[in-house]
């Protein structure tokens, strides 16, 4: 049986000026603290995935990342607490000394591979593919970020852990996408719940990297089927692409680490933070809201 013995998420207030001023409440939802080696998000994308991966038979799993891949982490933490055999395919080369994430991974027992750029790119297709099953026969293959319909739908979970102080304030909550399955899994399980929740709740993915419109695209292709509930991606906060940072994100971080006991990294959680703050600041985010942040690990 694969399950997970997990803490529930500690929710964390936020305080600020400009938070006052908007009467805006927020709170940070601390799915990082769920867990202490498979946390944040990657167990809801996992969980369906390694019970099909069971059910077939497989002892093995294989995905691919780059070498700061927290896809890549989860997966070894997976395979080390369910007793699979896990292969970390890398984009490039593998850092000497490894990187706290393939150090990690390692530890776990994760068997790390090196793939050159140029073959990294065609990764997916079936020939390539093909090739890697037959070289780690008996493998259950994940696609890059774990992102896949078995993903969608453990993620959709999420929506089963909000937890709101107020009532009838607008409803947002937010969250980093890196590929968009997360949102869709979490809007997903919102459109199961229409008529439970007595509010109505808009969904607002920050977008950790430089992709115009393909998240949003991305998003609409992994959901089921149509929802009512409103969800949209900001664009605006990439800072540049994925794992970039600009001094102003910079600065925003030390700043807020100084002022709140929430940990944030530049990749994910920070670009998050710096911008449900901002969409506060110039009024996206209406006056009177509560915002639930998920913050979704990667520390
Ligand atoms: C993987 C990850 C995400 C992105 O999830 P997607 O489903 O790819 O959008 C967000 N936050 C953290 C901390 C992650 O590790």
């Amino acid at each position: 049986m694969i399950e997970l013995p997990q803490q529930l998420p500690p929710l964390q207030p936020i305080e600020s000026d400009c938070l006052r001023e908007h009467n805006v409440t927020l709170n940070v939802l601390r799915l990082d603290l769920m867990h202490p080696t498979l946390h944040g998000n990657k167990w809801f994308k996992l969980k369906h995935n390694l019970r099909q991966a069971r059910d077939e038979g497989h002892h093995t799993l294989l995905s691919f990342g780059g070498a700061w891949s927290n896809h890549l982490r989860a997966l070894a933490a997976a395979g080390n607490l369910f007793g699979f055999r896990t292969i970390g395919i890398v984009r490039g080369e593998i850092p000497q000394p490894l990187n706290p994430v393939l150090q990690f991974a390692h530890d776990q027992g994760m068997e790390l591979v090196p793939m050159s750029r140029s073959d990294y790119r065609l990764h997916r297709n079936p020939a390539a593919l093909a090739a890697l099953e037959a070289r780690y026969s008996d493998c259950y293959v994940l696609p890059e970020g774990g992102s896949n319909a078995l993903a969608v739908r453990g993620c959709a979970e999420l929506a089963g852990l909000l937890r709101w102080q107020t009532t009838g304030r607008p409803r947002v909550v937010g969250l980093a996408c890196g590929t968009g399955a997360t949102l869709a899994g979490l809007v997903w399980g919102l459109q199961q719940q229409i008529g439970r929740d007595a509010e109505p709740i808009e969904v607002v993915g920050v977008g950790v990297l430089k992709a115009l419109g393909m998240l949003a695209e991305a998003v609409t292709r992994r959901l089921p089927a149509a929802v009512d509930i409103p969800w949209q991606i900001l664009e605006r906060y990439h800072g540049g692409g994925y794992a970039r940072v600009t001094p102003e994100l910079e600065r925003f971080m030390t700043q807020f680490t100084a002022r709140h006991a929430v940990p944030l990294e530049p990749v994910y959680s920070g670009k998050l933070m710096f911008g449900l703050l901002d969409q506060v600041r110039n009024g996206a985010i209406p006056v009177g809201s509560e915002v639930l942040a998920l913050h979704s690990g990667g520390l």
